[in-house]
């Protein structure tokens, strides 16, 4: 079905070929690559493919560790880390209580300085606040290795290799709190120890060199293997969780993205004292946008409006598509200046020089640092929120392409 005022398909293509040559829509590659992903079809990735990505990938620690659902075993993190150092306490300690253990005085005291290291940390993992930045993992992995390579290779290679199987909580610590280059680190690390323990054993005549590779192998294979499998398998599936809190069309938040984004802007507006904005935005009569201009010049305009605000509110909070033709943006008011932003949503939804102009209708909730809503924790937000839809409503029903605002 034509109408009337849509121009032909050749001078559309032609005008957002210009614009995206002038670079007035900074968006317009986002809209260009958007238009050719396949609706149903995703190819599946060659293994190839799989091991380059788990390389490349930036590691996204502060996604790992604070993301939302990560947060509950926080706790369980604490008491895995000092389980591990009670155990490569207690291995420190029988080493010093065996005959076949270090021997001579240098050796035994260094042994009883790195008990001394394991107990002080037990300590504070125990009783400190619970390790959050890469600075520490990192720590902790260096300190692991360093130490149990150093004390291991004080006993007997047979005995040494045995110790060879701490590495391996080490691996778990990288798989899953530290880059996939990290891991290999540690493990070029724990493979060498695990050489030159074969070596030893050779050298003393311990094992012969067929027993020496073979334990090697062993010992090597077991180490490398499991964290390395279950790093590109954890790689695979964070990736995939990361991308179940983006809209696919648009790439800002969904629904969910946004609830796993709400406490932490709470977070930060409690600690600054700052008044949370809620901006719910829809797009007026979108439906005869679909029925002029077909379905795909409407994605085409839900992406540029998505794009337009994600610029708009960047650095302010989070915006989300909650909804076909409606985007929901949560903001803290840390600088001061988000109420000048959030003026100008209208203005920045709509361009009469666009091929398709849409106008939007906007509702804002405020809710002010003196608000009784506070007490009631972050679900203020969902309050804001009807708020902010309710403004919307008004707004839509008084026409249309303007903004409603409400404090609360
Ligand atoms: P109003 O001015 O009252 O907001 O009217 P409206 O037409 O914008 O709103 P309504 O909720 O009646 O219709 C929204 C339309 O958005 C209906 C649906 O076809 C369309 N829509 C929803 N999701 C998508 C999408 O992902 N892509 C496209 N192209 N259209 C969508
Ligand atoms: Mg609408
Ligand atoms: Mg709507």
């Amino acid at each position: 079905m034509s109408h009337p005022t849509r121009p032909p398909v050749t001078q559309r293509v032609r005008a957002s070929r210009d614009r995206a040559r002038s670079g007035r829509h900074s968006g317009s590659r986002r809209i260009r690559n958007a238009q050719r992903r396949p609706l149903t079809h995703r190819p599946r990735d060659s293994a190839l493919d799989v091991v380059r990505r788990w390389l490349t990938t930036p590691h996204d620690f502060d996604w790992i560790f604070v993301h939302h659902s990560t947060r509950s075993i926080h706790g369980i993190i604490r008491l895995v880390f000092a389980g591990a150092v009670l155990l490569n306490a207690t291995v420190s300690m029988l080493m010093l209580a065996s005959p076949n253990g270090p021997s001579g005085t240098p050796a035994i005291v260094y042994v009883f300085l790195v008990l001394a290291l394991q107990i002080a940390a037990m300590i504070w993992v125990l009783t400190g606040p619970t390790p959050d930045t890469k600075a520490q993992f990192l720590g902790f992995l260096i300190f692991g290795d360093v130490g149990i390579a150093s004390v291991i290779l004080l006993d007997t290679p047979t005995s040494a290799l045995i110790g060879t199987f701490l590495f391996a909580i080490n691996g778990a610590l990288c798989t899953f709190f530290l880059s996939p280059r990290v891991l290999l680190a540690h493990l070029a690390f724990t493979n060498a120890v695990i050489v030159l323990i074969g070596a030893l054993a050779y050298v003393q005549n311990l094992w012969g060199p067929w027993d020496a590779i073979a334990a090697v192998l062993v010992a090597s294979g077991a180490s490398s293997g499991v964290p390395v499998f279950a790093s590109i398998a954890w790689s695979l599936v964070s990736t995939d969780a990361k991308a179940s809190d983006l809209d696919s069309l648009t790439g800002v938040r969904n629904r969910r993205g946004l609830q796993n984004s709400v406490e932490d802007l709470w977070e930060t507006a409690l600690a600054t004292t700052s008044p949370v904005v809620v901006v719910m935005i829809d797009i007026d009569r979108f439906k005869s946008v679909n029925d002029r201009f077909g379905h795909d010049q409407g994605d085409t305009v839900i992406i540029l409006v998505a794009t337009r605000l994600a610029e708009l509110f960047d650095g302010h909070g989070v915006l989300a598509r909650t909804g076909g033709e409606e985007f929901v943006a949560v903001l803290t008011d840390v600088d001061g200046d988000v109420e000048s932003v959030v003026a100008r949503v209208t203005e920045t939804v709509h361009d009469r020089r666009d091929t398709i102009p849409v106008t939007a209708s906007v509702g804002v909730a405020v809710l002010t640092p003196d608000s009784s809503l506070w007490s009631s924790g972050p679900g203020a937000i969902d309050r804001a929120t009807r708020g902010a839809d309710s403004m919307m409503y008004r707004a839509k029903a008084a026409g249309g392409h303007r903004l409603l605002s409400t404090f609360l």
